[in-house]
């Protein structure tokens, strides 16, 4: 069995600057960590793996720094690791992302199951997962919150919806997206991490790939572009309103009146 999981490294403070002519953020520089929501898939894949002798590997896409979290994992217990990265890959919406990620993931091996973590903590969009597995035209389960049984063609989860648990069994090649939760994420191991340290993380760049197509990454492929970002402006206007209960009702009636939310 092979597994791959999706890492992102994502900034580790909320301190980040947008570039105020490309509207991008400007992650270089920035302290980073891995996105918390990945070490619960790196958990999850980590147990799989133990149990049914898996070969695990992780894929980043980012800059070359973004190497970190691949080394990370390889403290974790994580066997291979591989970077996408080139410029042309820059400036990628959610669409162009999934569909270079499914680009690498091919270039990695063939795995039978893919997990990714439920959403980042910057982008936060929670669609990567989905479309990856779309372009690599296999099933997916989102918002898994247990693994109830791995069997040799197929792996039975529960999924948290918004009103029911579901239980559903998936057959390999299969991606899923997993809950934060479902294990708790181990810890680095330092004797791992002398042993991995000078482990290998081959660079997958647009050359490699099957398709080389630039129209189909990075800002050429992304079907959104960011016109501006801006921090909202703070609301600072405030009415402070006394009275007994039934003043207090009128008041803040003829409030919403007036303001016309009714
Ligand atoms: C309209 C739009 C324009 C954008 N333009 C830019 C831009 O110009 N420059 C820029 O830097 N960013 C840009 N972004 C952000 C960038 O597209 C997202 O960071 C990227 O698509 C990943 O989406 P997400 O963070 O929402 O991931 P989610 O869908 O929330 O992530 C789910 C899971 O997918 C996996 N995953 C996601 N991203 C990666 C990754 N890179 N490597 C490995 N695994 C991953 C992880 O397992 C993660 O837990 C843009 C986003 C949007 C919506």
């Amino acid at each position: 069995m092979e597994i791959v999981v999706c890492v992102k490294q994502v900034p580790g403070t909320s301190e980040v600057e947008v570039d105020p002519v490309t509207g991008v953020l400007k992650r270089d520089g920035v302290d980073s960590k891995m996105n918390p929501y990945d070490l619960f898939a790196l958990e999850t894949a980590l147990r799989i793996k133990k149990e049914n002798n898996a070969t695990l590997k992780t894929i980043t896409m980012g800059p070359p720094q973004a190497k970190k979290v691949i080394s990370e994992s390889f403290s974790m217990g994580v066997d291979e690791g591989a970077i996408v990265s080139d410029r042309k890959f820059g400036g990628a919406d959610v669409l162009a992302t999934a569909y270079t990620l499914a680009q690498g993931i091919k270039k990695i091996g063939n795995p039978d199951l893919i997990i990714c973590g439920k959403q980042t903590t910057d982008g936060d969009t929670a669609q990567v997962g989905p479309e990856i597995a779309e372009y690599l035209n296999i099933p997916h389960v989102t918002n898994v919150t247990k693994i109830i049984e791995v069997g040799e063609k197929s792996i039975v989860v529960e999924t948290d919806l918004p009103t029911t648990l579901e239980v559903c069994e998936i057959s390999y090649p299969c991606l899923l997206t997993v809950e934060k939760d479902i294990f708790q994420p181990r810890l680095p191991s330092f004797k791992l991490k002398m042993e991995t340290k000078d482990k290998e993380i081959p660079m997958i760049t647009l050359k490699d790939m099957d398709d080389t197509d630039e129209k189909h990454y990075g800002l050429n492929g992304s079907a959104t572009q960011v016109i501006r970002i801006f921090p909202p402006e703070p609301n600072t206007d405030k009415d402070i309103v006394r009275g007994n209960s039934d003043e207090l009702t009128e008041t803040l009636f003829n409030k919403i009146v007036d303001l016309k939310i009714l």
